[in-house]
């Protein structure tokens, strides 16, 4: 029985979207999330997934969440239906980032199956994931799932539901799940990763389905403004080897994907702004009524047009990357980002009225030492008076993971207390200067053991999450399967 606040909270929420698609089907997935309902919904591969199973004949894919109150108990049930999650021959997950492990394994419980992929049978749903993750490290997800899609979903998605509907058991849907191109299936195969899926361009633009104030990214349709990223950043899973360059979606193709009602426009990609359509493509947008946003810019792309198309487009905050702290740390690390880039940006910044310049930064990349820091908060006093009096500026603090598949894979990690000391430190420099919005070291630990981790560290956090999921529950798992200690 769905108590009253949950089934109030999900008709509130189907009520404000637009663009819902799906309906009915014999054949029905359920798409998870493991993570709230307004993060789902501004992902964009999330998203792009739920529209093609929907697309799919005779196929229906209705949508389940992490649930966000912790002390309800009710069942996950899909927001389409209100039937229990776990009614459907697949429940596939969406994975984006390392910490959406815990997630993964709290739905699971709360659609009331067994966590562990060896304890279900065939009258059970098959369980699926794919997402951002399984580009960084998929292993760990391997005890929980049955099979992972791995990379770009696009090309599995039709293979993989002739599959798994035109089995008659388990072990046959196994069988050819495993010869599909993309697919693991570890229980066969082993837990050795398979080349990623990559899609064909014609493909491309990914998009959005739905619409919401709901969303993380309020009332924004999500549309792919390019693929990848031709340059070389060492730290940087998007870089051009890991995913073989840039693919640019051309201007027409994105303005046909939005529907015209939608208010705002999100364009994605990582490196949205190396599309060399960019400024005539925000101007289209904004003359045919939308706001427009972007993710977070290269400082050597932000020029006076384009910060004059995205004033108009409604945007009030500039947001670029620095990534590396110092001259001499984006230098070490490729990034090729100058502080007068920085300084020309906050200057675009003052002449067109923006009100506050946002500035990504990580701490513990290689090399790094205190005067790295000391470095980057000078310049951010200096970028401050550039602002003035009026203009905000906001530091976002991210610690350095090393990624599995990136020419720093095998570099060292911070720590966590050096993390932790090295955050305060910054905050400490940037007072009366900057906001600071900081990560935490110990978060970014449990990152580090995920994404270069195996079976067994899959299963040490799940001891972990049922002993509370605390950090300490973490590192006595981590030490009690004989993984070492996290520092
Ligand atoms: S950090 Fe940005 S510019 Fe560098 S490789 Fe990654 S996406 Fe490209």
């Amino acid at each position: 029985m769905l108590s009253r606040a949950t089934q109030q909270l999900i008709s509130e929420r189907l009520a404000a979207e637009v663009g819902r698609v799906g309906g009915e089907g014999r054949r029905r997935l359920t798409l998870v999330y493991p993570s709230p309902y307004p993060v789902a919904m501004s992902s964009l591969g999330f998203q792009t997934v739920y529209r093609l199973l929907n697309a799919q004949d005779d196929t229906v894919a209705e949508r389940a969440f992490l649930p966000e109150d912790d002390s309800d108990r009710d069942l996950i049930v899909t927001y389409e239906s209100l039937r229990p999650a776990a009614d459907a021959a697949v429940i596939a997950f969406s994975v984006a980032y390392e910490l959406e492990l815990f997630g993964l394994l709290t739905c699971l419980a709360r659609m009331g199956l067994p966590l562990l992929a060896a304890e279900r049978d065939g009258r059970q749903p098959l369980v699926l994931a794919g997402g951002p993750l399984t580009f960084v490290n998929p292993r760990p997800l391997l005890p929980f799932v049955d099979a992972v899609v791995m990379g770009e979903a696009e090309p599995s998605l039709g293979p993989l539901c002739d599959a798994v509907f035109q089995s008659d058991s388990r072990e046959a849907q196994r069988q050819r799940l495993a010869a599909i191109p993309g697919l693991m299936v570890p229980a066969l195969q082993g837990d050795r990763p398979p080349p990623l899926n990559r899609c064909d361009d014609t493909a491309l633009p990914a998009k959005a389905a739905i619409w919401t104030s709901h969303s993380a990214l309020p009332q924004m349709f999500l549309v792919e403004a390019a693929r990848g990223c031709s340059r070389g950043c060492t730290f940087c899973l998007m870089r051009r080897s890991g995913r073989q360059g840039m693919r640019v979606v051309p201007k027409t193709r994105i303005l046909e994907a939005i529907p015209e009602n939608a208010p705002r426009v999100g364009l994605v990609g990582a490196a949205v702004s190396d599309h060399p359509e960019l400024v005539s493509l925000v101007e289209a947008l904004v003359d045919r009524g939308h706001g427009v946003g972007l993710s977070s810019l290269r400082a050597d792309r932000v020029t006076e047009p384009l910060v004059e198309a995205l004033v108009a487009g409604g945007n009030r905050t500039l947001t670029i990357a620095a990534d590396g702290a110092s001259e001499a740390l984006r230098s070490a690390l490729d990034k090729h980002i100058h502080a007068d880039h920085l300084r020309q940006a906050a200057t675009l910044a003052v002449a067109a009225e923006v009100t506050q310049l946002k500035i990504y930064v990580m701490v513990g990349t290689p090399d790094e030492t205190d005067r790295d820091l000391e470095e980057f908060a000078g310049l951010a006093r200096e970028l401050k008076r550039i602002l003035g009096p009026y203009g905000k500026l906001a530091v976002g603090a991210s610690v350095f993971v090393p990624k599995p598949n990136t020419p720093l894979a095998h570099a060292p990690f911070v720590g966590v207390a050096e993390a932790e000391r090295r955050l305060k430190k910054l905050r400490q420099d940037l007072f009366g200067v900057a906001t600071l919005g900081a990560a935490s070291g110990r978060w970014a630990a449990i990152e580090h053991l995920v994404a270069t981790g195996t079976r067994d560290t899959g299963l040490a956090l799940f001891d972990a999450w049922q002993a509370g999921g605390s950090f300490a529950a973490v590192k006595r798992a981590v030490f009690g399967r004989g993984l070492g200690r996290i520092a």
